[in-house]
């Protein structure tokens, strides 16, 4: 466990202890899998590196050196994230903010950068293990409403982490406040992406600044914008304690939409009647169903992948059994670095089997919706494993995207040139 826990962050809260994991059925049970990590997430060179330190005594800084050195080979920040999307102003970064899709821009509040329990997949790891040179974190919120000033097609701000939901209050409320100035009229909706509904459902019922975050969501609405908690729910079995209805409850009745999204993983959800389960529970809650992620590229994704195939199986099988009130769930989708890939499905055309592929966001927005195809590969778990299918060299946003990649770095070297770079 120590040897793991060097390399992959642990943190765990007694609500996930004592209400969520069964303990019971572990090592199996899912939200021990979700919550503890185990020795099959590192390679086993890496496991054995770490336990062979652990064992003969290593001093903190020789650990944490080798702990390094494995975080690095993870890919922690994958799909591009810390050098295309993070835009400037003026030639420098504007820190904490990352603009992929047109409409939408993603916000990551310095102190939102940890969340209540860690999850043991998680791509975001690479930020709270202290890693400060790969940090995008906001300074202040200032800079957010000055870019968005000069960005009217932005339509929603997202902010994200981590989790923003371990900041107070008070805090968060610095971010969001100015976002409801008049001059920010085309921000329609604030969206915060959070799993406190799951691991830390206190945070909207008895914490001490609950009612102030309460207050704060209706502020939003009185402002005439949505607001939505972007609810992080992995498995049915978050939604069952009574606080965690309670919770969702609240949200609601301060004018808050529950939308709910969570990547598939496997030993935690990768079961059609799972989230068949889990879709109907959130709707009799009156939450949305909104996203089912295909596990990211990075971390330990060896021990937690499903294969692209096998994630639309389990999607229409749980798709299929439900009403159409739960059909709003999309998925599965990979957040790529073109743009977000939708698996819609596996089909043979003309004799050729392909599965079916299709933007739901994308860096040119021109991209979105179109459908393409690429060959029937049962085992690729991400876009990159892909090949287009019919005989194309390449997939139809490839030469755009080399495009916009370009003119990116077009951009940069200009800068280094002309010194604009502080
Ligand atoms: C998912 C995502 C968004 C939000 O996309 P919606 O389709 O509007 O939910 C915005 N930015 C990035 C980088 C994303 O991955
Ligand atoms: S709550 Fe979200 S950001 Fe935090 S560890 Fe889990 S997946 Fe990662």
């Amino acid at each position: 466990m120590k040897a793991v826990a060097s390399v992959l962050p642990f943190r765990v809260n007694d609500y996930v202890l004592e209400e969520l994991i069964d303990w019971s059925d572990i090592p199996g049970d899912p939200m021990y899998q979700l919550t503890f990590p185990q020795p099959g997430m590192l390679r086993l060179t890496d496991y054995a590196r770490m336990l062979g330190l652990v064992r003969r005594g290593a001093s903190r800084a020789e650990i944490k050196t080798a702990a390094r050195r494995i975080q690095f080979t993870l890919n922690p920040h994958p799909a591009g994230q810390l050098e295309l999307n993070v835009p400037r102003v003026g030639g420098a970064p504007v820190p904490g903010i990352q603009h992929k899709y047109r409409e939408t821009v993603l916000f990551f509040p310095a102190a939102g950068q940890t969340c209540h329990t860690y999850c043991t997949y998680c791509f975001r790891w690479a930020q709270f293990v202290g890693i400060n040179e790969l940090r995008f974190a906001g300074r202040e919120s200032q800079a957010l409403a000055d870019y968005l000033r000069d960005q009217p097609q932005v339509t929603s701000v997202l902010f994200t982490g981590g989790d923003p939901l371990v900041m107070k209050t008070s805090v968060l409320r610095r971010y969001v406040e100015p976002l409801l100035d008049p001059s920010l009229e085309h921000v329609g909706s604030i969206r915060i992406g959070t799993k406190a509904l799951a691991y830390w459902p206190y945070r909207f019922v008895t914490d001490p600044d609950a009612d102030d975050l309460l207050r704060l969501f209706e502020d939003v609405r009185k402002a005439g914008k949505h607001i939505a908690v972007m609810a992080h729910y992995s498995h049915p079995r978050e939604l069952a304690p009574d606080i965690a209805q309670e919770a969702v409850k609240r949200v609601q009745d301060a004018g808050a939409t529950v939308r709910c999204q969570a990547p598939l993983i496997r030993r935690v959800n990768d079961s059609a009647d799972l989230w068949a389960d889990m879709w109907r529970r959130q709707v009799r809650l009156g939450a949305v169903p909104y996203y089912m992620f295909v596990e990211r590229d990075t971390g330990p994704k060896n021990y937690f992948e499903v294969p692209l195939v096998r994630a639309w199986e389990i999607f229409i099988g749980a798709y299929q059994q439900v009403s159409g009130l739960a059909r709003t769930a999309r998925g599965p989708s990979m957040s790529a670095t073109p743009g977000k890939v939708l698996v819609a499905g596996v089909a043979t055309v003309q004799g050729e089997d392909v599965i079916v592929l299709r933007f739901l966001q994308a860096r040119d927005p021109d991209w979105v919706g179109r459908p393409f195809f690429a060959k029937l590969d049962r085992d690729a778990t991400w876009l990159d494993d892909l090949t287009p299918a019919f005989g194309e060299k390449e997939f139809f946003f490839e030469p755009g995207l080399r495009e916009l990649d370009a003119a990116q770095r077009r951009v940069r070297m200009h800068e280094i040139e002309t010194g604009a770079l502080a």
